[in-house]
């Protein structure tokens, strides 16, 4: 298993330094443009792009995020504190299909990291397919759930105050996580730092160039950046990193990439790219919602919510616990198909 450096209780303090967001964290530029003036559920949200590559954030933060995920995320977006069954069972199916993706990419007894591991479902299903699975969760009531639910090795706090030796895992992911970091560069600078040369990065995020999303839901006050294809991987080429995979799965509404570690360090990458700003800024503020309702997204995904509400509520009242609903998933998986060597 990984040593931390500091599994003292203290971890769990904020860092100190929140970075200043008026400078653009993948290029470094200052020349940024207005995007958008409200967030989800019409709140005033102030998102700006970067001129030169096109990378989008909220300026200035809304949130103190390291106090913002830590005690409130879930209650704000789930409305309760440690997971609901239904709740355990949507994420449960969530990481049925990551495993899916991931599966011809792992080797047998991998050390996986998830930062962000919530309830713990996919690091449960690592486990109980024979690798190493570590997690990093800031939320103490999931943590605390997903620790004496499933006996899960999962600290309580924020990568960014977590310090592993070199050489520690051979695959980190972050599902959904990414979007709300204060310093993605140096969230992935210091995953090249304990990741093995070879290793692997799975980042999902949603797709700033989504169209599947009405305009008005586009920007969270959660989700500090926002990225598309170009700006995800140039930031991790950046910081030492090569594309091995990249998707748009579905709908549109997400982008799935895969890097793996280089042995030869960060390279001479330019941070500017050229177009991505008016590419980025065309599609955003060419999204209207009055385009929005007359596409199909609004009306298949209301149906599709009230599809998987129906189907979550009647199938997860069948289990009496979260292990029970793993369990049963997990049957789904094909273990023949898994790497042997
Ligand atoms: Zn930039």
């Amino acid at each position: 298993m990984p040593v931390l450096d500091n599994s003292k209780p203290d971890s769990l303090e904020p860092p100190k330094t929140i970075s200043s967001s008026s400078q653009c964290n993948l290029c470094g530029s200052t020349e940024y443009d207005v995007l958008s003036k409200v967030g989800k559920g019409n709140e005033p949200l102030n998102t700006v792009i970067c001129k030169k590559c096109g990378l989008v954030w909220s300026h200035p933060f809304p949130v103190d995020p390291f106090n913002y995920y830590q005690k409130h995320y879930r209650i704000r977006y789930k409305g309760t504190f440690t997971p609901k069954k239904k709740h355990i069972f949507r994420a449960a199916r969530a990481a049925v299909g990551r495993f899916n993706l991931l599966k011809h990419l792992l080797k047998p007894r991998w050390r996986v990291l998830e930062v962000g591991s919530g309830g713990g479902e996919f690091l449960y299903l690592l486990n109980k397919l024979g690798y190493d699975a570590f997690g990093i969760e800031p939320n103490e009531g999931y943590a605390e759930y997903a620790r004496s639910e499933y006996r899960l090795n999962i600290q309580t706090g924020f990568l960014q105050n977590t310090q592993f030796e070199e050489n520690s895992f051979e695959m980190v992911t972050l599902w959904h996580v990414f979007e709300h970091m204060d310093n993605p560069a140096d969230i992935l600078k210091k995953i090249y730092s304990f990741l093995i040369t070879g290793g692997l990065l799975v980042i999902e995020v949603p797709n700033v160039e989504t169209i599947c999303q009405s305009p008005n839901n586009t920007f969270h006050t959660a989700h500090l950046y926002n990225f598309n294809q170009s700006t995800l991987s140039r930031m991790a080429e950046l910081a030492g990193f090569a594309v091995v995979e990249k998707a748009i799965p579905g709908d549109g509404g997400n982008i799935r990439q895969v890097f793996k570690k280089n042995g030869a360090g960060p390279r001479e990458v330019q941070g500017e790219i050229d177009g991505n700003f008016e590419r980025i800024k065309n599609i955003v503020t060419r999204r209207t919602t009055l385009k929005h309702y007359f596409s199909h997204y609004p009306y298949s995904r209301v149906l599709n919510k009230v599809r998987q509400w129906f189907s979550e509520k009647g199938a997860s009242n069948r289990f009496t616990s979260g292990r029970e609903i793993l369990d049963h998933l997990m049957e789904k998986i094909d273990r023949n198909s898994l790497s042997q060597d």
